[in-house]
């Protein structure tokens, strides 16, 4: 079934997301290199012009007054508005899987009676394969006929695109929809303070695996053993409170590429390796021989990390002879 399929895509202060460009190479390797592409806002026409002359796909603004912040139900309403008319059982629509795509995507589905098949990460054939027990199996979904709603993996695609010959055409639909339910209040950047992870040449990275927030210290010993070195941690770390999510890395957290990345009691779910796999190099330290981890590291060592770093930390510090 030739699936018409439709790219929703995300901006931010007037940039469009890494993660809108990956999901053209996604639906380049489904066979159509120049989807449509939808875009939601508040007066954001040189945003949407500028897309399709750079990318050659139609891009749709859907124009509305009160769209110019995220909202679940509003954003649905005004897809709905410009998904309804069309023949909905070909339409195959992708969203990148960030906060606003694994919220909206399923809202989407729902009221569209469609599957929704979130975190994919890679194509055979007609069918999407995604992670599940944390990066251990993958599983490979082939929808039906009929709708599909998808939500793909930042990182899993690229965002590079040869430039098009021609610029893609450029329409506006402009949707009235307003607020009933929730009504957003605006946006707050997050206090950050620099985790100096993107100027680290070595990253040591904490995961659940350390057992209790108190064994941080070894963690932070081991790294300062390398001059720019930072710490790392996975989500499970920071959901616990141990460290700040400023120092998460991964899908929903930071994406970097030290020189050294080594990954301490981290199993390894896909939703992590997208943020470090590209390291040069990749030690992983985890007690289960089967992690996931392992699979995308250059060295495996397997055993308790409380006791291989201290040994470890004595090698580096006196080497023997
Ligand atoms: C939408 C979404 C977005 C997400 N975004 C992110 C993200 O950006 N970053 C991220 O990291 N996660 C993210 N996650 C969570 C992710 O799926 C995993 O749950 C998380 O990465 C697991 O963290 P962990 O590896 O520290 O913990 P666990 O999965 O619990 O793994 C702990 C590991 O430590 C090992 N271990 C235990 N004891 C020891 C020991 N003494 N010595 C050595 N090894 C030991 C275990 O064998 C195990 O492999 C996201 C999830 C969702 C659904």
């Amino acid at each position: 079934m030739n699936r018409n399929i439709i790219i929703i895509g995300e901006h931010h202060e007037g940039t469009i997301s890494p993660g809108t460009l990956e999901l053209l190479d996604f639906s380049r390797a489904l066979g159509s290199p120049f989807p449509e592409i939808i875009l939601l806002g508040s007066d954001i026409f040189s945003l949407a012009e500028n897309l399709a002359e750079r990318t050659g796909c139609a891009v749709t603004l859907i124009n509305g007054e009160h769209l110019n912040l995220y909202s679940a139900e509003l954003y649905q309403k005004a897809l709905l508005e410009v998904l309804r008319p069309r023949d909905e059982r070909t339409l195959c629509i992708a969203f990148s899987h960030t906060s606003l795509g694994f919220d909206l995507a399923p809202a989407l589905a729902h009221a569209l009676q469609a599957p929704c098949i979130s975190s994919v990460e890679d194509i055979e054939e007609s069918s999407f394969v995604r992670s599940i027990f944390g990066g251990k199996l993958q599983s490979v979904v082939t929808p039906q006929n009929g709708p599909v709603v998808l939500t793909v993996l930042p990182g899993a695609f690229s965002p590079d695109r040869t430039p098009p010959e021609k610029s893609g055409h450029m329409r506006i639909v402009d949707v009235s929809v307003a607020p009933v339910s929730m009504i957003p209040q605006g946006e707050r950047a997050s206090e950050y303070r620099d985790s100096g992870l993107h100027d680290a040449d070595v990253i040591v990275s904490a995961g659940r695996g350390i057992g209790k927030k108190e064994n941080l210290s070894l963690i932070s010993a081991l790294a300062s053993l390398f001059p720019r070195s930072a710490l790392g941690a996975s989500r499970a770390v920071c959901d616990l409170g141990w460290m700040e999510y400023r120092h998460q890395i991964g899908t929903t957290g930071q994406t970097v590429s030290p020189k050294l990345y080594i990954a301490c009691g981290i199993s390894g779910a896909i939703q992590h390796t997208s943020g470090m796999k590209n390291a040069q190099t990749i030690i992983a330290i985890n007690s289960d021989p089967n992690a996931a981890i392992f699979s995308v590291s250059h060295y495996a060592i397997v055993e308790d990390l409380l006791s291989f770093i201290p040994v470890l930390m004595e090698e580096y510090t006196h080497p023997p002879g």
